[in-house]
Protein backbone atom coordinates (compact mmCIF):
# COMPACT_ATOMS: atom_id res chain seq x y z
CA UNK A 1 0.00 0.00 0.00
CA UNK A 2 1.19 3.55 -0.80
CA UNK A 3 2.45 5.52 1.76
CA UNK A 4 0.19 8.37 2.95
CA UNK A 5 2.35 10.32 5.04
CA UNK A 6 0.02 13.10 5.51
CA UNK A 7 -2.43 11.10 6.55
CA UNK A 8 0.04 9.72 9.13
CA UNK A 9 0.93 12.81 10.77
CA UNK A 10 -2.23 14.01 10.95
CA UNK A 11 -3.72 10.93 12.75
CA UNK A 12 -0.67 11.13 14.85
CA UNK A 13 -1.17 14.86 15.84
CA UNK A 14 -4.47 14.49 16.36
CA UNK A 15 -3.63 11.76 19.37
CA UNK A 16 -0.86 14.38 20.64
CA UNK A 17 -3.48 16.97 20.31
CA UNK A 18 -5.94 15.11 22.64
CA UNK A 19 -2.83 15.52 25.18
CA UNK A 20 -2.49 11.38 25.72
CA UNK A 21 1.40 11.06 25.56
CA UNK A 22 1.87 14.08 27.87
CA UNK A 23 1.16 11.58 30.72
CA UNK A 24 3.19 10.33 32.70
CA UNK A 25 1.06 6.72 33.07
CA UNK A 26 1.22 6.57 28.73
CA UNK A 27 5.04 7.29 28.82
CA UNK A 28 5.45 4.90 31.06
CA UNK A 29 3.34 1.99 29.33
CA UNK A 30 5.23 2.67 26.08
CA UNK A 31 8.46 2.52 27.48
CA UNK A 32 7.40 -1.07 29.63
CA UNK A 33 6.38 -2.26 25.68
CA UNK A 34 9.90 -1.07 24.49
CA UNK A 35 11.32 -3.73 27.61
CA UNK A 36 8.87 -6.42 26.67
CA UNK A 37 9.61 -6.53 22.77
CA UNK A 38 13.35 -6.75 24.09
CA UNK A 39 12.50 -9.43 27.00
CA UNK A 40 10.38 -11.15 24.51
CA UNK A 41 11.71 -11.62 21.54
CA UNK A 42 15.63 -11.51 21.70
CA UNK A 43 15.35 -14.57 19.11
CA UNK A 44 13.85 -12.77 16.56
CA UNK A 45 16.33 -10.05 16.90
CA UNK A 46 19.28 -11.62 17.32
CA UNK A 47 18.07 -13.78 13.79
CA UNK A 48 17.12 -10.41 12.06
CA UNK A 49 20.24 -9.16 12.99
CA UNK A 50 21.87 -12.39 11.71
CA UNK A 51 20.45 -11.53 8.38
CA UNK A 52 21.32 -8.31 8.03
CA UNK A 53 24.72 -8.02 8.74
CA UNK A 54 25.17 -11.57 10.02
CA UNK A 55 26.17 -10.08 13.23
CA UNK A 56 27.26 -12.30 15.90
CA UNK A 57 24.33 -12.88 18.55
CA UNK A 58 27.15 -11.63 21.35
CA UNK A 59 27.37 -8.02 19.43
CA UNK A 60 23.92 -7.92 18.83
CA UNK A 61 22.57 -9.08 22.34
CA UNK A 62 25.42 -6.15 24.07
CA UNK A 63 25.37 -3.64 21.42
CA UNK A 64 21.38 -3.66 20.52
CA UNK A 65 19.02 -5.83 23.00
CA UNK A 66 20.65 -4.84 26.03
CA UNK A 67 21.52 -1.20 25.41
CA UNK A 68 17.52 -0.59 24.23
CA UNK A 69 16.75 -2.68 27.40
CA UNK A 70 18.92 -0.49 30.00
CA UNK A 71 18.01 2.77 27.94
CA UNK A 72 14.57 1.84 28.73
CA UNK A 73 14.96 0.75 32.32
CA UNK A 74 16.85 4.00 33.19
CA UNK A 75 14.36 6.63 31.11
CA UNK A 76 12.14 4.26 33.57
CA UNK A 77 13.70 5.44 37.07
CA UNK A 78 14.26 8.66 36.24
CA UNK A 79 11.42 9.72 34.43
CA UNK A 80 9.04 12.05 37.08
CA UNK A 81 12.66 13.41 38.08
CA UNK A 82 12.77 14.74 34.25
CA UNK A 83 9.24 15.49 33.94
CA UNK A 84 9.36 17.71 37.18
CA UNK A 85 9.49 21.65 36.39
CA UNK A 86 12.94 22.97 37.56
CA UNK A 87 12.89 26.00 39.98
CA UNK A 88 14.48 29.03 38.90
CA UNK A 89 16.39 32.04 40.84
CA UNK A 90 14.85 35.03 40.43
CA UNK A 91 16.05 38.45 40.47
CA UNK A 92 15.26 42.11 42.30
CA UNK A 93 13.96 42.64 38.41
CA UNK A 94 10.48 40.26 38.99
CA UNK A 95 10.30 40.72 42.74
CA UNK A 96 8.42 39.20 44.06
CA UNK A 97 7.89 36.03 41.51
CA UNK A 98 8.77 32.36 41.57
CA UNK A 99 10.48 30.97 38.41
CA UNK A 100 10.20 27.48 36.81
CA UNK A 101 11.51 25.63 33.66
CA UNK A 102 8.81 23.31 32.54
CA UNK A 103 9.86 20.61 29.85
CA UNK A 104 7.24 19.99 27.58
CA UNK A 105 6.96 17.90 24.45
CA UNK A 106 7.67 19.13 21.09
CA UNK A 107 4.46 17.24 19.52
CA UNK A 108 4.90 14.25 16.29
CA UNK A 109 8.58 13.85 16.14
CA UNK A 110 10.44 11.73 12.96
CA UNK A 111 13.20 9.34 13.49
CA UNK A 112 15.27 8.32 10.68
CA UNK A 113 17.10 5.51 11.41
CA UNK A 114 20.48 4.09 9.79
CA UNK A 115 21.22 0.31 9.42
CA UNK A 116 24.58 0.03 11.20
CA UNK A 117 22.87 -0.53 14.61
CA UNK A 118 19.14 -1.24 12.90
CA UNK A 119 17.58 -1.96 16.49
CA UNK A 120 19.21 0.20 18.99
CA UNK A 121 19.40 3.56 16.63
CA UNK A 122 16.16 2.38 15.48
CA UNK A 123 14.84 2.34 19.23
CA UNK A 124 16.98 4.59 21.30
CA UNK A 125 15.90 7.95 19.99
CA UNK A 126 12.16 6.59 20.26
CA UNK A 127 12.70 5.77 24.17
CA UNK A 128 13.85 9.49 24.48
CA UNK A 129 10.70 10.70 22.32
CA UNK A 130 8.70 8.54 24.47
CA UNK A 131 10.27 9.66 27.48
CA UNK A 132 9.58 13.34 27.10
CA UNK A 133 5.79 12.62 25.77
CA UNK A 134 5.98 13.00 22.05
CA UNK A 135 4.34 11.20 19.24
CA UNK A 136 6.73 9.57 17.43
CA UNK A 137 7.68 8.13 13.60
CA UNK A 138 10.23 5.67 13.29
CA UNK A 139 11.63 5.32 9.63
CA UNK A 140 13.93 2.53 9.90
CA UNK A 141 17.26 1.70 7.29
CA UNK A 142 16.19 -0.52 4.30
CA UNK A 143 19.33 -1.65 4.24
CA UNK A 144 18.94 -3.43 6.67
CA UNK A 145 15.15 -5.23 5.52
CA UNK A 146 15.07 -7.79 8.30
CA UNK A 147 15.27 -5.79 11.16
CA UNK A 148 13.20 -3.13 9.22
CA UNK A 149 10.28 -5.72 9.18
CA UNK A 150 10.64 -6.82 12.83
CA UNK A 151 10.58 -3.26 14.31
CA UNK A 152 7.14 -2.82 11.78
CA UNK A 153 5.80 -5.65 13.55
CA UNK A 154 6.93 -5.88 16.56
CA UNK A 155 5.84 -2.01 17.49
CA UNK A 156 2.36 -2.64 15.95
CA UNK A 157 1.80 -4.95 18.54
CA UNK A 158 3.33 -3.86 21.80
CA UNK A 159 2.54 -0.11 21.36
CA UNK A 160 0.58 2.28 20.77
CA UNK A 161 0.01 2.95 17.31
CA UNK A 162 -2.26 5.99 17.35
CA UNK A 163 0.57 7.61 18.76
CA UNK A 164 3.75 5.36 17.82
CA UNK A 165 4.37 4.24 14.17
CA UNK A 166 7.03 2.40 12.08
CA UNK A 167 7.24 3.73 8.34
CA UNK A 168 9.06 1.53 6.21
CA UNK A 169 10.74 2.39 2.80
CA UNK A 170 13.92 3.80 1.04
CA UNK A 171 14.23 7.58 -0.43
CA UNK A 172 11.05 8.11 -1.69
CA UNK A 173 8.97 7.43 1.22
CA UNK A 174 11.26 9.57 3.83
CA UNK A 175 10.93 12.33 0.58
CA UNK A 176 7.47 11.84 1.39
CA UNK A 177 8.19 11.70 4.95
CA UNK A 178 10.35 14.99 4.92
CA UNK A 179 7.71 16.93 2.98
CA UNK A 180 5.69 17.09 6.08
CA UNK A 181 5.69 19.34 9.10
CA UNK A 182 7.47 17.86 11.96
CA UNK A 183 7.83 19.44 15.54
CA UNK A 184 11.55 17.22 15.50
CA UNK A 185 13.64 15.11 13.21
CA UNK A 186 16.35 13.38 14.68
CA UNK A 187 18.47 11.83 11.76
CA UNK A 188 21.60 9.10 11.95
CA UNK A 189 23.65 8.36 8.98
CA UNK A 190 25.88 10.14 6.40
CA UNK A 191 26.53 13.52 6.37
CA UNK A 192 25.59 13.99 2.66
CA UNK A 193 22.32 12.75 3.39
CA UNK A 194 22.25 15.12 6.44
CA UNK A 195 22.45 17.63 4.35
CA UNK A 196 19.05 16.71 2.24
CA UNK A 197 17.74 16.20 5.85
CA UNK A 198 18.68 19.67 7.00
CA UNK A 199 17.26 21.12 3.68
CA UNK A 200 14.07 19.77 4.25
CA UNK A 201 14.00 20.77 7.89
CA UNK A 202 15.06 24.35 6.81
CA UNK A 203 11.50 24.39 4.89
CA UNK A 204 9.52 24.12 7.74
CA UNK A 205 12.21 25.25 10.51
CA UNK A 206 12.08 22.45 12.08
CA UNK A 207 14.63 21.57 14.83
CA UNK A 208 17.19 18.84 13.57
CA UNK A 209 19.62 16.46 15.60
CA UNK A 210 21.97 15.25 13.38
CA UNK A 211 24.12 12.17 14.06
CA UNK A 212 26.43 11.66 11.77
CA UNK A 213 30.04 10.01 10.92
CA UNK A 214 33.93 10.79 10.30
CA UNK A 215 37.06 9.49 10.74
CA UNK A 216 37.62 8.70 14.51
CA UNK A 217 41.19 8.77 15.12
CA UNK A 218 43.31 7.01 17.92
CA UNK A 219 46.63 8.12 19.18
CA UNK A 220 48.94 5.21 20.75
CA UNK A 221 51.80 6.29 23.21
CA UNK A 222 54.66 3.40 23.54
CA UNK A 223 53.97 3.83 27.61
CA UNK A 224 51.22 1.82 27.36
CA UNK A 225 50.13 -1.77 28.74
CA UNK A 226 49.65 -2.79 24.90
CA UNK A 227 48.16 -6.33 25.65
CA UNK A 228 45.25 -4.34 27.38
CA UNK A 229 45.47 -1.15 24.51
CA UNK A 230 45.29 -3.53 21.54
CA UNK A 231 42.36 -5.40 23.02
CA UNK A 232 40.15 -2.79 23.37
CA UNK A 233 41.26 -1.30 19.99
CA UNK A 234 39.64 -4.32 18.76
CA UNK A 235 36.78 -4.75 20.33
CA UNK A 236 36.06 -1.10 19.30
CA UNK A 237 36.93 -1.74 15.60
CA UNK A 238 36.36 -5.16 14.91
CA UNK A 239 34.19 -6.63 17.50
CA UNK A 240 31.48 -3.26 17.22
CA UNK A 241 29.91 -4.20 13.86
CA UNK A 242 33.35 -4.81 11.80
CA UNK A 243 34.44 -1.52 12.22
CA UNK A 244 31.02 -0.60 10.77
CA UNK A 245 30.60 1.72 13.51
CA UNK A 246 30.77 5.34 14.21
CA UNK A 247 32.74 5.67 16.73
CA UNK A 248 34.92 2.88 15.70
CA UNK A 249 38.45 4.02 15.50
CA UNK A 250 39.03 4.79 12.27
CA UNK A 251 42.72 5.03 12.20
CA UNK A 252 45.39 4.96 14.77
CA UNK A 253 48.68 7.36 14.86
CA UNK A 254 51.68 6.25 16.50
CA UNK A 255 55.30 6.47 16.95
CA UNK A 256 57.78 5.44 14.07
CA UNK A 257 59.59 3.68 16.91
CA UNK A 258 56.45 2.21 18.36
CA UNK A 259 54.87 1.47 15.34
CA UNK A 260 56.20 -2.63 14.75
CA UNK A 261 55.47 -3.49 18.24
CA UNK A 262 51.58 -2.47 18.05
CA UNK A 263 51.12 -3.87 14.73
CA UNK A 264 52.94 -7.31 16.79
CA UNK A 265 50.16 -6.34 19.16
CA UNK A 266 47.06 -6.14 16.99
CA UNK A 267 47.77 -9.16 14.55
CA UNK A 268 48.74 -11.54 18.12
CA UNK A 269 45.54 -10.96 19.69
CA UNK A 270 43.57 -10.59 16.43
CA UNK A 271 44.80 -14.29 15.84
CA UNK A 272 43.46 -15.43 19.30
CA UNK A 273 40.48 -13.95 18.89
CA UNK A 274 39.59 -14.73 14.87
CA UNK A 275 41.96 -17.65 14.58
CA UNK A 276 44.84 -18.53 11.96
CA UNK A 277 41.77 -18.65 8.96
CA UNK A 278 40.00 -15.47 10.24
CA UNK A 279 37.56 -16.04 7.46
CA UNK A 280 36.04 -18.81 8.75
CA UNK A 281 35.61 -17.14 11.88
CA UNK A 282 31.29 -16.01 13.26
CA UNK A 283 32.41 -13.79 14.92
CA UNK A 284 32.50 -10.74 13.23
CA UNK A 285 30.19 -9.04 10.98
CA UNK A 286 29.95 -9.18 7.49
CA UNK A 287 29.34 -6.13 4.95
CA UNK A 288 26.05 -4.74 4.92
CA UNK A 289 25.86 -4.94 1.51
CA UNK A 290 28.17 -5.51 -2.08
CA UNK A 291 28.18 -1.58 -2.87
CA UNK A 292 29.73 -1.16 1.09
CA UNK A 293 31.97 -4.05 0.03
CA UNK A 294 33.08 -2.85 -3.52
CA UNK A 295 33.76 0.37 -1.73
CA UNK A 296 35.90 -1.26 1.15
CA UNK A 297 37.99 -3.39 -1.45
CA UNK A 298 38.63 -0.37 -3.69
CA UNK A 299 40.22 1.53 -0.32
CA UNK A 300 42.45 -1.77 -0.25
CA UNK A 301 43.45 -1.88 -3.88
CA UNK A 302 43.67 1.88 -4.29
CA UNK A 303 47.79 1.54 -5.91
CA UNK A 304 48.97 4.16 -3.10
CA UNK A 305 47.68 1.11 -0.38
CA UNK A 306 47.53 -2.12 -1.39
CA UNK A 307 51.52 -2.86 -1.03
CA UNK A 308 51.14 -1.24 2.70
CA UNK A 309 48.35 -4.55 3.68
CA UNK A 310 50.59 -5.82 7.06
CA UNK A 311 47.81 -8.02 8.26
CA UNK A 312 44.66 -9.38 6.64
CA UNK A 313 43.14 -8.30 3.19
CA UNK A 314 41.73 -11.45 2.42
CA UNK A 315 37.58 -11.03 1.21
CA UNK A 316 35.19 -13.41 0.09
CA UNK A 317 32.38 -11.20 -1.64
CA UNK A 318 29.78 -14.32 -1.91
CA UNK A 319 29.73 -14.26 2.06
CA UNK A 320 30.03 -10.24 2.11
CA UNK A 321 33.31 -10.72 4.34
CA UNK A 322 36.51 -8.67 4.92
CA UNK A 323 39.02 -10.44 7.52
CA UNK A 324 40.36 -7.58 9.73
CA UNK A 325 42.99 -5.84 7.97
CA UNK A 326 45.89 -3.11 8.94
CA UNK A 327 47.08 -1.21 6.75
CA UNK A 328 50.96 0.41 8.02
CA UNK A 329 51.68 3.89 6.82
CA UNK A 330 49.23 4.95 3.61
CA UNK A 331 49.97 8.30 2.24
CA UNK A 332 48.11 10.96 3.78
CA UNK A 333 46.42 12.01 0.51
CA UNK A 334 45.03 8.17 0.05
CA UNK A 335 41.13 7.42 -0.31
CA UNK A 336 41.37 5.38 2.66
CA UNK A 337 42.50 8.05 4.89
CA UNK A 338 40.62 10.80 3.57
CA UNK A 339 36.84 8.98 3.39
CA UNK A 340 35.22 7.55 6.61
CA UNK A 341 36.23 3.78 6.46
CA UNK A 342 33.34 1.93 8.19
CA UNK A 343 34.74 -1.28 7.56
CA UNK A 344 36.93 -3.18 9.19
CA UNK A 345 40.45 -1.31 7.85
CA UNK A 346 42.84 -0.11 10.05
CA UNK A 347 45.41 2.15 8.95
CA UNK A 348 48.18 2.88 11.30
CA UNK A 349 50.29 6.18 10.43
CA UNK A 350 53.18 7.33 11.81
CA UNK A 351 54.90 10.48 13.66
CA UNK A 352 57.92 11.10 14.97
CA UNK A 353 56.43 12.34 18.27
CA UNK A 354 53.41 11.39 19.66
CA UNK A 355 52.63 14.53 20.43
CA UNK A 356 52.24 15.34 16.58
CA UNK A 357 49.28 12.95 16.59
CA UNK A 358 47.39 15.85 18.11
CA UNK A 359 48.00 18.13 14.81
CA UNK A 360 47.41 15.20 12.70
CA UNK A 361 43.81 14.94 14.37
CA UNK A 362 43.40 18.96 13.67
CA UNK A 363 44.36 18.66 10.05
CA UNK A 364 41.12 16.93 9.40
CA UNK A 365 37.42 17.84 10.63
CA UNK A 366 36.23 17.29 14.28
CA UNK A 367 35.56 13.55 14.43
CA UNK A 368 32.67 12.29 15.97
CA UNK A 369 35.06 10.44 18.99
CA UNK A 370 38.73 10.24 19.68
CA UNK A 371 40.99 8.52 21.94
CA UNK A 372 44.09 8.49 23.30
CA UNK A 373 46.07 5.72 25.14
CA UNK A 374 48.97 6.74 27.08
CA UNK A 375 49.32 6.91 30.72
CA UNK A 376 51.46 10.25 30.29
CA UNK A 377 49.05 12.79 32.06
CA UNK A 378 50.52 15.75 30.78
CA UNK A 379 49.35 14.31 27.12
CA UNK A 380 46.11 13.32 28.37
CA UNK A 381 45.32 17.00 29.47
CA UNK A 382 46.79 18.21 26.52
CA UNK A 383 44.43 15.75 24.12
CA UNK A 384 41.67 16.95 26.08
CA UNK A 385 42.38 20.50 25.78
CA UNK A 386 43.48 20.75 21.86
CA UNK A 387 41.68 18.01 20.58
CA UNK A 388 38.03 18.79 19.94
CA UNK A 389 35.12 15.92 19.14
CA UNK A 390 31.81 14.85 19.58
CA UNK A 391 33.52 12.63 22.39
CA UNK A 392 36.48 11.25 23.95
CA UNK A 393 37.83 7.89 26.00
CA UNK A 394 41.50 7.68 27.27
CA UNK A 395 42.45 4.00 27.37
CA UNK A 396 39.55 2.90 26.23
CA UNK A 397 37.40 2.99 22.43
CA UNK A 398 33.76 3.35 22.33
CA UNK A 399 32.67 2.72 25.89
CA UNK A 400 32.07 6.67 26.30
CA UNK A 401 28.75 6.21 25.04
CA UNK A 402 27.70 3.29 27.18
CA UNK A 403 27.21 5.75 29.93
CA UNK A 404 23.65 7.67 30.61
CA UNK A 405 25.07 10.16 32.32
CA UNK A 406 27.33 11.47 29.25
CA UNK A 407 25.69 12.56 25.99
CA UNK A 408 26.41 11.29 22.70
CA UNK A 409 26.53 13.46 19.58
CA UNK A 410 29.22 14.71 17.21
CA UNK A 411 30.38 18.72 16.61
CA UNK A 412 30.72 20.26 13.79
CA UNK A 413 30.99 17.72 10.63
CA UNK A 414 30.10 14.71 12.96
CA UNK A 415 26.83 16.62 13.52
CA UNK A 416 24.61 18.42 16.37
CA UNK A 417 22.30 17.62 19.04
CA UNK A 418 23.25 15.08 21.35
CA UNK A 419 21.38 12.05 22.99
CA UNK A 420 21.16 9.02 25.74
CA UNK A 421 19.62 9.19 29.32
CA UNK A 422 18.11 12.23 30.47
CA UNK A 423 19.82 14.18 27.17
CA UNK A 424 17.48 12.55 25.07
CA UNK A 425 14.64 13.49 26.85
CA UNK A 426 15.76 16.83 26.29
CA UNK A 427 16.80 16.66 22.81
CA UNK A 428 13.13 15.91 22.36
CA UNK A 429 11.71 18.66 25.11
CA UNK A 430 11.01 22.29 24.90
CA UNK A 431 12.91 24.01 28.31
CA UNK A 432 9.73 26.60 28.48
CA UNK A 433 10.25 29.39 31.23
CA UNK A 434 7.25 30.24 33.61
CA UNK A 435 7.45 33.22 35.60
CA UNK A 436 4.56 34.07 38.15
CA UNK A 437 3.93 36.37 39.85
CA UNK A 438 0.85 37.95 42.04
CA UNK A 439 -0.96 41.51 41.99
CA UNK A 440 1.63 42.70 44.92
CA UNK A 441 4.72 44.68 44.04
CA UNK A 442 3.28 46.52 41.00
CA UNK A 443 6.23 48.98 40.62
CA UNK A 444 5.19 52.53 39.28
CA UNK A 445 8.15 53.74 37.86
CA UNK A 446 8.19 50.61 35.33
CA UNK A 447 4.58 52.62 33.65
CA UNK A 448 4.55 55.84 31.56
CA UNK A 449 4.92 58.65 31.86
CA UNK A 450 8.54 58.18 32.23
CA UNK A 451 10.54 60.50 34.35
CA UNK A 452 14.00 61.38 35.57
CA UNK A 453 12.66 60.15 38.89
CA UNK A 454 11.41 56.96 37.64
CA UNK A 455 14.15 56.13 35.83
CA UNK A 456 16.75 57.17 38.90
CA UNK A 457 14.81 54.68 40.96
CA UNK A 458 15.47 51.86 38.11
CA UNK A 459 18.69 52.15 37.55
CA UNK A 460 19.43 52.13 42.00
CA UNK A 461 16.69 49.19 41.73
CA UNK A 462 18.73 46.99 38.82
CA UNK A 463 22.34 48.12 40.06
CA UNK A 464 22.33 44.89 42.85
CA UNK A 465 23.33 47.48 45.29
CA UNK A 466 21.31 46.58 48.31
CA UNK A 467 21.63 49.94 50.99
CA UNK A 468 20.57 51.79 47.00
CA UNK A 469 17.70 49.65 47.00
CA UNK A 470 16.45 50.31 50.56
CA UNK A 471 16.79 53.89 49.85
CA UNK A 472 15.69 54.36 47.01
CA UNK A 473 12.03 51.67 48.92
CA UNK A 474 11.76 53.88 51.64
CA UNK A 475 12.00 57.58 49.29
CA UNK A 476 15.12 58.30 50.87
P1 LIG B 1 21.53 4.61 5.45
O1 LIG B 1 21.92 4.38 4.04
O2 LIG B 1 20.74 3.59 6.18
O3 LIG B 1 20.79 6.02 5.52
C1 LIG B 1 20.27 6.52 6.73
C2 LIG B 1 18.82 6.86 6.54
O4 LIG B 1 18.71 7.91 5.59
C3 LIG B 1 17.98 5.71 6.05
O5 LIG B 1 16.82 5.62 6.83
C4 LIG B 1 17.70 6.07 4.62
O6 LIG B 1 16.45 5.59 4.17
C5 LIG B 1 17.72 7.58 4.63
N1 LIG B 1 18.11 8.16 3.35
C6 LIG B 1 19.08 7.72 2.53
N2 LIG B 1 19.16 8.53 1.44
C7 LIG B 1 18.22 9.49 1.60
C8 LIG B 1 17.82 10.62 0.82
N3 LIG B 1 18.39 10.92 -0.34
N4 LIG B 1 16.81 11.38 1.30
C9 LIG B 1 16.22 11.09 2.47
N5 LIG B 1 16.56 10.03 3.24
C10 LIG B 1 17.54 9.25 2.81
O7 LIG B 1 22.82 4.84 6.37
P2 LIG B 1 24.25 5.48 6.04
O8 LIG B 1 24.11 6.90 5.73
O9 LIG B 1 25.02 4.59 5.13
O10 LIG B 1 24.87 5.30 7.51
C11 LIG B 1 26.23 5.24 7.71
C12 LIG B 1 26.72 6.60 8.19
O11 LIG B 1 26.04 6.92 9.40
C13 LIG B 1 28.19 6.62 8.55
O12 LIG B 1 28.73 7.83 8.11
C14 LIG B 1 28.19 6.56 10.06
O13 LIG B 1 29.33 7.13 10.64
C15 LIG B 1 26.95 7.31 10.40
N6 LIG B 1 26.43 6.87 11.69
C16 LIG B 1 26.39 7.78 12.68
C17 LIG B 1 25.94 7.40 13.93
C18 LIG B 1 25.87 8.39 15.06
O14 LIG B 1 25.20 8.07 16.04
N7 LIG B 1 26.52 9.53 14.99
C19 LIG B 1 25.51 6.09 14.15
C20 LIG B 1 25.55 5.21 13.10
C21 LIG B 1 26.01 5.60 11.86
Amino acid sequence: MALDAEAVVKELRSTYTSGKTKTFEWRVSQLKAILKITANHEKDIVKALRSDLNKPEHETFVHEIAAVSSECDFALKELRGWMKPEKAKTTMTTYPSSAEIHSEPLGVVLNISTWNYPFLLSLQPVVGAIAAGNAVVLKPSELAPATSALLSKLLSQYMDTSAVRVVEGAVPETTALLDQKWDKIFYTGNGKVGRVIAAAAAKHLTPLVLELGGKCPAIVDSNINLKVAVRRIISGKWGCNSGQTCVSPDYIITTKAFSAQLVDGLTSELKKFYGKDPMQSNDFSSIINSRHFDRLTSLLDDEKVSGKVVFGGQRDKSNLKIVPTIVLNPPDDSLIMNDEIFGPLLPIITVNKVEDGIGKINAKEKPLAAYLFTNDKKLQKEFIRDVSAGSMAINETTLQIAEHSMPFGGVGESGFGAYHGKFSFEAFSHKKAVLTRSFAGDVEARYPPYSPGKLQFLKVMLSGNVFGIIRALLGW
